[in-house]
């Protein structure tokens, strides 16, 4: 009864929690209440989880230590990531989840033919509860690609592995899954002699599924991927809760599942992609990330000074921020919120312009201005923003590139085509900070830059937003 209620509550934190993430503000609060929910939920099932027979858990040394190891190696690596590190971060951590679950699909499976081992071989397979073999299997093959894909799109993230595909990848993708699909058919339904060697197949090939579906995903679509991935795990999870009948388990799975499904799809969106094009599209690749400037003759750019630049805005009326994944790598956020409270005490009315996509995971820009105070009601959506640029003075673009690259609307052409971009060109003047000509993540050209009322500020954004603080406070 106790032992329910603990769960009972656990589940309605994760909900709460959920909901809590969804704005930036109460975010931080719903993150603890869930994880306040989960060790209730831990706690309940170590100390009052009790079997038929009225057996405790037991193990307490095993569970303790592994409690401890994860306690301190998860706490050491979300203080020590870096902001732009996160995706890679959410990839291994959800990873780890995908193991767990095909991990207790292996213990489930080897206790299932422990307690049937008795039984003739004649009537083991009709003896064994099907539906269970089932959820069994389907925890392993999900968990299974889970882990295998996040492995490899962390190695992706950080550099580690490089992008590998060869022709008719997708084809061979697709047999390996029917493949393993007929052998847990065939498992489930004849439950064979060598049925645990059977297992053991399905295991590998499920794993080598997992690496050859993301292998040829291309770099930029990492993200989604990972987002994917998740929802996989969340299923696995899920197939665990209803192994153990336990509601926590499966409500946490579900949860998990769904909110990856729905943030898979509105990144699809956010990028006017199908989640098909994503998968197969090799898009931001190896061959796009090249570093090229392309070979469009784009005409010349023009730059500005610092002084001009702290001119221009000081005497504006409105000025728009615009930050991007260049804003994360220089761990700008900061010396950028002092430059809005500057300007502001001088009269000029600042807001950010948040592109859904904008920096390398959803929500990035958020987190990062949160992190440096910056208020909520500032930061408007992109169809918001796009709205007000016309009455715009200065639109300041720091470290994006994508995200405003008007070819997404003009160039059918453009691997970018399609995906909604900020109109920052409708403003009066645009002033564009990064530290070189080279492209952003999609390896392509920005005509934005060359456009007549665009200057370029060149340098890293923290020394570039230091010193235009300096000479704005100096005018
Ligand atoms: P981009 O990657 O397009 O551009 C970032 C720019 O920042 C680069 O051009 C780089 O130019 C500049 N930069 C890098 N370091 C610094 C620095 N220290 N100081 C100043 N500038 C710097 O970023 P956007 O945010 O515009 O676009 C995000 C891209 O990521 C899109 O293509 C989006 O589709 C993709 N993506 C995002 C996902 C998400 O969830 N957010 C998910 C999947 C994909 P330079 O080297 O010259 O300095």
């Amino acid at each position: 009864m106790l032992l329910t209620l603990c769960y009972l509550v656990g589940s309605v934190t994760f909900i709460l929690g959920l909901k809590m993430l969804s704005n930036p503000a109460t975010a931080r609060r719903g993150n603890l209440i869930a994880a306040g929910g989960m060790t209730l939920a831990i706690a309940g099932t170590i100390f009052l989880y009790e079997d038929e027979g009225g057996h405790k858990l037991g193990n307490y040394g095993w569970i303790f230590g592994g409690l401890a190891v994860g306690a301190v190696i998860g706490t050491l690596a979300a203080k020590r990531v870096k902001m732009t590190a996160m995706p890679e971060m959410v990839s291994l951590f959800n990873g780890m989840g995908g193991a767990c679950a095909a991990l207790i699909s292996v213990v489930e499976f080897d206790h299932l033919m422990h307690a049937y081992q008795s039984i003739s071989p004649m009537v083991f397979g009709e003896a064994i509860p099907t539906g269970f073999l089932i959820i069994i299997l389907l925890g392993l093959i999900i968990g299974s690609v889970s882990f295998a894909g996040s492995m490899i799109a962390w190695g992706k993230l950080n550099g580690r592995i490089k992008d590998f595909s060869f022709k008719g990848q997708h084809i061979f993708n697709l047999l390996l899954m029917a493949v393993i699909v007929a052998l847990s058919i065939y498992l489930i339904g004849w439950m064979p002699a060598n049925s645990l060697l059977l297992f053991y197949v399905i295991f590998a090939l499920s794993l080598l599924y997992g690496v050859f579906f993301v292998f040829p995903i291309g770099g930029a679509d990492m993200p989604v991927v990972i987002s994917l991935l998740n929802s996989f795990t969340g299923v696995a999870a899920a197939c665990g809760g209803f192994l153990y009948d336990n509601k926590v388990m499966l409500t946490g799975g579900i949860l998990v599942g769904a909110a990856g499904t729905l943030l898979t799809i509105l990144m699809c969106k956010a990028m006017n992609r199908s989640l098909a094009n994503v998968l197969i599209g090799s898009f931001g690749g190896g061959a796009a990330k090249s570093g090229s400037t392309g070979s469009k003759d784009q005409g010349s750019y023009k730059e500005i000074s610092l002084s001009d630049a702290a001119v221009v805005m000081t005497y504006a009326n409105k000025v728009f921020i615009v930050p991007g994944y260049g804003l994360a790598v220089a761990q700008a956020q900061h010396a950028c919120h002092e430059l809005e409270k500057l300007l502001e005490s001088k009269g000029v009315e600042v807001k950010y312009a948040i592109h859904p996509v904008a920096g390398r995971m959803p929500g990035h820009m958020n987190v990062l201005l949160a992190e440096a105070d910056v208020s909520y009601d500032k930061l408007l959506e992109m169809e918001q923003a796009n709205e007000e640029f016309s009455t715009t003075d200065v639109v300041l673009i720091l470290g994006a590139n994508d995200v405003v690259n008007p070819a997404a609307k003009t160039d059918p052409s453009s691997p970018i085509y399609g995906m909604p971009v900020l109109d920052v060109e409708l403003a009066k003047n645009c002033i564009v900070n990064k530290r070189s000509m080279k492209p952003g993540y999609a390896g392509i050209e920005n005509d934005l830059f060359f456009q007549p009322k665009t200057s370029m500020l060149f340098g890293d954004a923290k020394k570039v937003l230091q010193d235009l603080v300096a000479e704005i406070k100096n005018l």
